[in-house]
This record gives C-alpha cells, structure tokens and sequence, in this order.
C-alpha cells in the first residue's frame, strides 16, 4: 500500500481548506457561530456524546450499511469490479440522516429549544424532522410553497412527524427564497434555535461538523472492502451536490494516494443550455451563503440559476473542501447527463433489483462508463447515497415510456 504522502488537517482554525470556507456572515452571527464551534469540539471528544451517536447509528439507522459487489452489473460492463456503499439502505433511505441525527444531538446538549432548517425537494426536511422528532426538539422547516406542491409526500411525512412546515411565499417560492427565509426566522432568535445546514456547506464549521458526522461511511466501507477483497479500491465515485455523502466516502482514503477519486457533478441537459449544476467543471471562486468556494455566477458575483434532474444536485455552490481537493488535484469532478442517470437508474434496477436515487445514479453512471477502460482485476466503490423510492412516479411518468413502464 503507498502512503507516501499525508495531507494537513483541514480546515485550519479559521475554518479554511486552503483559500475556502471561512466566515462571510454579518458581525453578530460570528459570535453565534464561534459558540457552535466551541460546543462542537468539545463534545468531538466527549465520550458520553459520541458513545450516544455510535448507539443511535448502530441501532437506529442501521450502521453499519453493508457493502455489496455488483456482480450481474460487473459481468455485463465487462471490465473493472463495482461495488455499492449502501447508503440507501439507512432508515429514511439516505445518507442525509448520518449529519441530521449529528446536528440534532449537539443542538439538545447545547440546551436549544429548536431546529430549523430550509429545505428544497424535501429530503433534508424530513432527514431533520426525523431525528428532531427523536432526540425531543421542536422544528420548524422551510418550504417554497411551489416546492410544496411539487414534493406533497415529503411535506405530509413532515407534518406527521410533528415538524412545523413553513410555507414560503416570496418570489418564485422555491429554495433560494427558502433559504432567505429559514435566515430570517434564525436570526429572530439564535439563542433558542440551531440552523441545522444539510451539506458540508455554509459557514464554518459546518463544513467541518457535516463531514465528521458522515466520514462514518468511508471508514466503515474501508474496513468492510478489505474484509471482502484483502485490499483497498481502486476507485471511488460519489455524486456531488453540496458535496456531503462525497466526503463522508472520501475522507478515510485521503491519505491512500493509490485510491483515485472521482465525484460526479449534474451536466443536466447539457452545458450549452445553462441547464446544468456543473459547480466545479465551470464555476469560479466566490462567495456564497457565507463561505467561499466554487460558485456558478454571472459577472456581477451573483449566483446563476441550476438545474438537474435530480433535485438534491441543483445548487450553485459546492463544499470549500471539494474546492480544495479539486484546486490540489486529490479529486477529479466530472459529470454525467439527465439522460445518462436515467440510463444509469434503470440499469441498476434491472441487473440487481436496486432502485437508486436519481442523485446516486449519477455516480452509478459514472462508475458505468468508468469500468469498461479498466481492467478486470480492477476495482470501483460506489456511494450509493439514497434509494429511489421518491423518483419513481416522475421517472416513469416522462421516461417511462423509453423503458416499457408505460
Ligand atoms: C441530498 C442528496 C444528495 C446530495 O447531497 P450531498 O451533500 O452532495 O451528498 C445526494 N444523494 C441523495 C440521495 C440525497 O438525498
């Protein structure tokens, strides 16, 4: 094994993984967010605190997820061996509860009466009413009312998990002016809630705290992949939104120079129509939502509208540390189509009975396009980050047709 090479700890006090992340939010909030630092590295090596996530892991969400070796899938590519880090397969269906039950734990032993948080498609949202529900906080999410509409099951699981669902009326009523929305109501009142961010993005630490919470998946799928093989992957793939089940696969084999890494952006309908999410691939240095990093915007700095099949991609920004691993060439980001992770999404289904998220399914076609130029001694781990239940009506409505569903 090569390990010729240790990178430094990131971030460093100030938050920074080389030039991004740090702290753009107005004077009082830094204060604010000082004091979640504080807290937070305290109970990072607090036995009690950690002993508790590692039980609620292990007996709530189902930890450690298994790895599985796509064997019909490898066969048919005809090339490198995939696996999947089985994501999809922790209660709610997703990565996104290993940062939620995170944030929900240190936001109750900070002595915060509620949660808040905004969300988009609503998977964050119900991630978070989640674990509010069960460590015993109250939680207000904020929705665009046209986002409502569009995602009624996750608004339903919301409210019958006892969260209070903040309908946005403002603008196009979607995630940006949720996001507007769900800051207001936090700085009302920073004392009582705790703004709970759904990516490694956003001000530090959140960068930091959200990828702590996931690297759980890379250090169980290291383990788990050297029990199965005697070695460690070649590949890694993950899809990138705001770049957090990356990251939390990523981070264990940082250190491990033979693993190479690939995540995988949205290029949706193609990068002459705007229509994409391509944040790293063609965005530049900027600032966003309090932090530096990658950012798609116009001239004047301000973010460009986004767009993917796959609402949990769609995001202007990407994490300062995807940033740096993207500027240090640790990590190579590249991108698959709406039409390739449709191809993706239902051939993962065919071949091993495994419906996954549109967003997974990116990185699924990725790692689809990447095994046949390899060898067959060769290997790829996958993060499956969440399964597909949620896509399945829109799916089958606009491409079914293509795929004799209807
Ligand atoms: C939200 C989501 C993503 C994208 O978020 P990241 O922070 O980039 O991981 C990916 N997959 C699934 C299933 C999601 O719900």
């Amino acid at each position: 094994m090569h390990r010729a090479r240790k990178l430094e700890p990131l971030p460093d006090v100030n938050g920074y993984f080389g030039q991004y992340g740090g702290q753009y939010v107005p004077e009082p909030l830094i204060n604010i967010l000082n004091e979640i630092t504080t807290a937070y590295l305290y109970y990072k090596d607090n036995h009690e605190f950690q002993q508790e996530l590692r039980d609620l892991q292990r007996r709530y969400v189902g930890r450690p997820s298994p790895v599985y070796y796509c064997r019909n899938l490898s066969k048919k590519l005809g090339g490198a061996q995939i696996y999947l880090k089985r994501e999809d397969l922790n209660h709610t269906g997703a990565h996104k509860i290993n940062h939620c039950l995170g944030e929900a734990i240190l936001a109750k032993r900070m002595g915060k009466k509620k949660i808040i948080a905004e969300t988009g498609a609503g998977q964050h949202g119900v991630a978070l009413a989640t674990a509010a529900a069960l460590v015993g906080l109250e939680c207000d999410i904020y929705m665009g009312e046209v986002d409502m509409e569009k995602e009624h099951p996750n608004v339903v699981r919301m409210k019958i998990l006892g969260t209070n669902v903040v309908p946005v009326k403002i603008g196009l009523k979607t995630l940006k002016e949720a996001v507007d929305a769900a800051f207001e109501g936090y700085v009302q009142d920073p004392v009582n809630q705790f703004y709970a961010i759904g990516s490694v993005v956003g001000p530090h630490p959140f960068p930091m705290m959200v990828r702590d919470f996931q690297k759980i998946v890379g250090e169980e799928a290291k383990r788990q992949f050297r029990e199965m093989t005697g070695r460690l992957p070649g590949c890694l793939v993950a899809c990138v939104g705001g770049g957090s089940n990356a990251i939390g696969l990523f981070t264990a084999f940082l250190d491990d120079i033979a693993v190479r890494m690939y995540g995988v952006e949205p290029s949706g309908v193609g990068f002459k129509t705007g229509d994409h999410a391509a944040t790293l691939t063609l965005g530049s240095p900027g600032i966003i939502h309090g932090f530096k990093c990658y950012v798609l915007q116009d001239k004047q700095g301000r973010p460009l509208p986004v767009y993917s099949i796959a609402s949990g991609l769609d995001y202007p920004g990407v994490g300062p540390q995807h940033s740096h691993l993207k500027d240090i060439k640790r990590v190579e980001y590249e991108t698959i189509s709406d039409a390739e992770a449709i191809d993706a999404f239902f051939e993962l289904s065919r071949t091993e009975g495994i419906i996954p998220a549109l967003e997974s399914a990116h990185a699924v076609a990725y790692a689809m396009k990447l095994a046949p130029k390899m060898e067959s001694y060769e290997t790829i781990l996958v993060n499956l980050s969440g399964r597909g239940d949620k896509d399945i009506d829109y799916v089958a409505a606009k491409y079914g047709h293509k795929y004799g569903v209807n």
